[in-house]
């Protein structure tokens, strides 16, 4: 009946639909054949300021070797699939790896904190923190230089299991991050449990705030009730002076963002990461 009153919306919605539905299951097969494979998979760090300037660590961001898929496409696909898993493991791992490289190089076996995102999926599984570990032990990493970035879906589900999850990291020295904060379901009575040390700030508030009353407005909010208890605010998706100055008037601390640096190889980022560097070190532009 709908199909003869609208049969060309009807139609139109069809087709759409199966093309999106071809598209995840393109994704999927590719993931399925990539994850088995090494090397298909790197990682980019993008680094992380705070108000004076200084370098204090870096976000580890996958990369799709050779795919020209975005992780806002694949991860979605590898959640739902249960893929991620085995891919988080995989990131995880590599993180870890790339930081002993770095604290092998550093003359004081001190280097800036990596952060890695982990995925609700990954950080709900019973065995998390034991999995955790052993990837850490493995690569002789200091857990005292890791961040973990979760995002509010990831601690909603089962917020007592999150909390001994939490404080299981902090005990290891491990920073926690709650991730794209503002997109999810927070409420001050649950966050107020978690032994969280950080918020970030999604960047959709944050870009063209200078510009935006109402960015403005909820990022003033935000960075209220992140110090009310005691956490620090970071901003991603700072891309101009403008949007840095005001983010600085409001009392922000940290930053991270294409003004101040794009996600890079390890080669690249490692000399932000190691002690005592200074721009001076870098070499001239040519
Ligand atoms: P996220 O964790 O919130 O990461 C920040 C994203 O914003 C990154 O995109 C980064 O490149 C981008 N970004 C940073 N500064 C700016 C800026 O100034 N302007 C703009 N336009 N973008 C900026 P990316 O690497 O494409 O990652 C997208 C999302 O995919 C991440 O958001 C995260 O949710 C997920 N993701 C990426 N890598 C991983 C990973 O290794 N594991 C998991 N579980 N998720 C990941
Ligand atoms: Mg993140
Ligand atoms: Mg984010
Ligand atoms: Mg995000």
């Amino acid at each position: 009946v709908a199909k003869s009153q609208a049969p060309n919306s009807a139609v139109i919605y069809d087709r759409s639909m199966s093309v999106e539905l071809e598209h995840r299951q393109f994704i999927e097969k590719q993931l399925q054949q990539a994850i088995k494979e090494p090397e298909q998979f790197g990682l980019l760090y993008q680094p992380q300021f705070n108000a004076r300037g200084d370098c204090i660590g870096a976000e580890a961001l996958v990369r799709w070797n050779g795919q020209n898929l975005s992780p806002e496409e694949f991860i979605p696909v590898a959640e739902d699939t249960g893929l991620m898993l085995e891919l988080g493991h995989q990131i995880l791992s590599r993180a870890c790896h790339d930081l002993k490289q770095l604290q092998d190089e550093s003359a004081t076996g001190h280097v800036k904190r990596i952060s890695v995102n982990v995925s609700a999926l990954q950080f709900n599984q019973r065995n998390f923190i034991s999995e955790l570990t052993s990837i850490i032990s493995n690569a002789e990493a200091n857990s005292h230089l890791i961040g973990i970035e979760i995002t509010e879906s990831a601690l909603v589900k089962n917020t007592d299991e999150a909390i001994k999850k939490i404080a299981a990291l902090s005990e290891m020295g491990i920073r926690v991050s709650i991730d794209d904060f503002g997109t999810g379901y927070s409420s001050l009575a649950y966050l107020n449990r978690l032994p969280v040390n950080a918020l970030k700030i999604d960047q959709t508030f944050v870009k063209g705030i200078a510009k935006d009353a109402n960015n403005l407005a909820i990022v003033e909010t935000i960075m209220a009730l992140g110090h009310s208890i005691g956490l620090s605010v970071m901003a991603e998706g700072v891309e101009n002076d403008a949007d840095l100055q005001c983010l600085k008037r409001l009392g922000c601390e940290l930053y991270q963002g294409f003004y101040f640096g794009k996600p890079m190889p390890l080669a690249m980022a490692k000399h932000s990461l190691l002690p005592n560097y200074s721009t001076a070190d870098e070499p001239a532009n040519p």
